[in-house]
C-alpha cells in the first residue's frame, strides 16, 4: 500500500467537547487509539472561527490580512453587495502549491476554499466551494472522469445531511464517508503522494443541526454517531497508509445560546435607517424583493412543474443572482451596518463606501469607539450576562495587503456561543433573531468554538499534551516533509508534537524565498452566483 511521508485528515468542527467524551464511552477507539499513542490536544482556530478563513489560515500559514479570504461572501465594489468567494480569492500560497513547486509530490482532497482545484504537482479535488459544480473541480483533467467511471456519481458533502423531517441523515453521512475513504486509497496508490490531505465535512453540519440532541442524548444522539462513522474513515486511512498521519480540525463547536441581529440594533443605536417603502420603489428595488422573494418560493416547487412552467419565464432563473441585488438599508443615512453571520461590522465611510457618509479619520475612529462600547454592554435578555466578549478593530489581529477584505470591526462574541447576523434583505423589528436553515423548518442550535484539534501519530511523533494555533499547521507540514520553513509564514513549527531526536538530527531550516502565485481570481459568473447563493442559503449563511 502507498505511504505518504504526512497524511493530514481534517475534520471539519471537530471539538474536544463532544470527542473526549465519546472517547471515554469506547465509541470512537479508532481516534482514541491514535491520539493516545501520539501527540495531541487542542488547535486554536482563527478569529472568527469560521470554515472559509480557517481551513485557509491552516494550510498558508498566515492570517486573513495576508490571505484575503474572510467568510463564505465578500463585498463588491459599491461596498453593500455581496459576492460569494471560492479558493482562487486565496493571495498566498497553500502549503501543496509551495511543495508541488519545490518538486515533491502532493494529494489534496476536498480541502474547503479550494475550487478550482489547484495545479499541483499530483492530484487535487475541490472543496465545498465547488457547490456540486464539475467544471474545475479536479486536477490533472480527466481524473474526474476516471473517477466517476471506477466509483460512481461522486457525493459531496457540500450541504447539510439533513432528512425530511430536518434530522440528520445518518445514511448520507455514511455514504460520503465510505466513499471518500476508498477513492482516497485509490488515489494514493495511483499517484503516490509525499504529503496527502483530505477532509470531512459532516461534524459541523451535524453540530449546527444537533447540538441539543448531543447534550440530551450524549453517546445515544445522532451527532455521536457522526463522530462514530468519521472514527471509522479515520481509522481505515491511518491502517492503510503509513507515514506520520496528523489529525485536525479547523475550529471546534459548542451551543447556540442566541442570534443578535447587528443591523436592528444598529437602527435601535440610530447608526443605520431602514429604506422606506416609497424609496424602495423609486430605485426599482421593491420590484426586485418581490422577484427574488418569488425565486426562492419557486425553487421549493416540484422539479417537473417548474420545467413546464421554465419555458414561459424565459431567463429568470438566470438572471437571479443580479434579482437579489437589493437592499432594505438606506445607505445614503446610514454610518454602519453589519453583514455575514459572525458578527462583522462595517463603516460607511465616504471615498471608500459607494454613498458614504461617515469621514475618514477621527469621525471613522468615533464611530468605531461607540458601537465597541455600546456592543460590550449588550446583556442576554434571559440570564443578564454580557454577550459581546471583546470588539476588535481588525487592525490588531490582521495586518497585510488583504486588510481590505476584513470589516471594520470584528465583533467577538462571549465563547461564540451567540452570532451576529448582518440581515440586509430583510427587516426585523427585534434584535434578538435565529439562523434559519432554507428549505427546512430547522434553525442553527450549535455554533463554532475557537477550540479545535490537533494530534500526529507516527514516526515523527513525540506523545504528550498540545496547544498550538491553526497557522502553525502548514510551518508545521513543511518541516515533516523535510522542506524549509518559509519566513513570510505566520506561525511556529509545533516542536513540541516532534520527537526530540529529529528535531536534533534535522534542525528546522529557514527560508526567505518566496513563491509567486500563478493563478488570478476567478469570479463566479453570474448564474453560478446565484446557484452558489442558493447553497449557502441551505446552510445558514446567507439569507
Ligand atoms: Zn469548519
Amino acid at each position: 500500500m502507498a505511504s505518504p511521508t504526512l497524511t493530514v485528515i481534517g475534520l471539519d468542527a471537530v471539538t474536544p467537547l463532544v470527542l473526549e467524551p465519546l472517547r471515554a464511552a469506547g465509541a470512537v477507539p479508532h481516534l482514541d487509539r491514535l491520539l493516545a499513542q501520539g501527540a495531541a490536544g487542542v488547535l486554536r482556530s482563527t478569529t472568527h472561527p469560521l470554515t472559509p478563513q480557517a481551513w485557509t489560515t491552516m494550510f498558508t500559514g498566515v492570517g486573513a490580512g495576508r490571505h484575503g479570504i474572510w467568510d463564505f461572501h465578500e463585498r463588491d465594489e459599491s461596498g453593500y453587495g455581496l459576492r460569494p468567494v471560492n479558493g482562487s480569492y486565496r493571495r498566498e500560497p497553500a502549503v501543496w502549491q509551495r511543495l508541488s513547486a519545490a518538486g515533491r509530490r502532493v494529494g489534496v482532497i476536498n480541502v474547503p476554499f479550494t475550487w478550482p482545484a489547484d495545479d499541483v504537482n499530483g492530484f487535487a479535488l475541490a472543496g465545498f466551494d465547488a457547490y456540486g459544480r464539475r467544471d474545475g473541480y479536479a486536477t490533472p483533467a480527466g481524473l474526474l472522469d476516471e473517477l466517476e467511471q471506477r466509483f460512481g456519481p461522486l457525493v459531496q458533502d457540500h450541504a447539510f445531511p439533513v432528512t425530511p423531517q430536518g434530522g440528520i441523515d445518518l445514511g448520507q453521512v455514511r455514504r460520503v464517508a465510505e466513499q471518500r475513504v476508498e477513492l482516497t486509497l485509490w488515489l494514493a496508490e495511483r499517484f503516490d503522494p509525499e504529503l496527502l490531505v483530505a477532509v470531512f465535512m459532516a461534524a459541523d453540519h451535524a453540530q449546527h443541526l444537533g447540538w441539543d440532541e448531543w447534550e440530551r442524548s450524549g453517546p445515544a444522539s445522532p451527532l455521536a454517531q457522526v463522530y462514530g462513522i468519521l472514527d471509522e474513515a479515520v481509522g481505515a486511512l491511518a491502517g492503510a497508509l503509513g507515514g506520520d498521519i496528523m489529525i485536525v480540525s479547523d475550529h471546534g463547536a459548542g451551543p447556540l445560546d442566541g442570534v443578535v441581529n447587528l443591523n436592528a440594533w444598529l437602527a435601535e443605536e440610530g447608526l443605520l435607517e431602514y429604506a422606506s417603502a416609497t424609496e424602495l420603489m423609486r430605485g426599482g428595488q421593491l420590484q426586485r424583493m418581490a422577484t427574488a422573494r418569488a425565486l426562492a418560493l419557486w425553487r421549493r416547487l416540484p422539479l417537473d412543474f417548474r420545467t413546464r412552467a421554465k419555458q414561459r419565464l424565459g431567463g429568470l432563473r438566470e438572471r437571479s443572482y443580479e434579482l437579489q441585488n437589493y437592499s432594505i438599508v438606506d445607505f445614503e443615512r446610514t454610518k454602519a451596518f453589519a453583514y455575514g453571520t459572525f458578527g462583522n461590522i462595517v463603516i460607511n465611510v465616504q471615498g471608500r463606501e459607494r454613498t458614504g457618509i461617515v469621514a475618514p479619520g477621527a469621525e471613522y475612529e468615533a464611530v468605531r469607539d461607540a458601537i465597541a462600547q455600546r456592543l460590550r454592554e449588550l446583556r442576554d435578555p434571559a440570564t443578564g450576562r454580557q454577550i459581546v466578549a471583546a470588539v476588535h478593530r481588525r487592525e490588531e489581529l490582521f495586518s497585510g495587503p488583504q486588510i481590505e477584505r476584513v470589516p471594520d470591526l470584528v465583533v467577538e462574541f462571549a465563547d461564540y456561543a451567540w452570532l451576529g447576523k448582518g440581515n440586509l434583505k430583510s427587516r426585523t423589528e427585534s434584535i434578538w433573531d435565529r439562523v434559519e436553515i432554507a428549505g427546512t423548518d430547522a434553525a442553527y442550535v450549535g455554533s463554532h468554538r475557537h477550540e479545535g484539534i490537533v494530534a500526529l501519530t507516527g514516526p515523527s511523533a513525540a506523545p504528550g499534551g498540545l496547544f498550538a494555533s491553526i497557522e502553525d499547521v502548514a510551518p508545521t507540514i513543511q518541516y515533516l516533509l523535510g522542506e524549509p520553513i518559509p519566513e513570510s509564514m505566520e506561525g511556529r513549527l509545533i516542536d513540541a508534537a516532534i520527537d526530540p531526536a529529529l528535531l536534533e538530527r534535522r534542525p528546522p531550516e529557514y527560508v526567505a524565498e518566496d513563491v509567486p502565485l500563478a493563478s488570478g481570481i476567478r469570479a463566479f459568473a453570474d448564474d453560478e452566483a446565484g446557484q452558489v447563493q442558493d447553497r449557502l442559503r441551505g446552510l445558514g449563511y446567507i439569507e
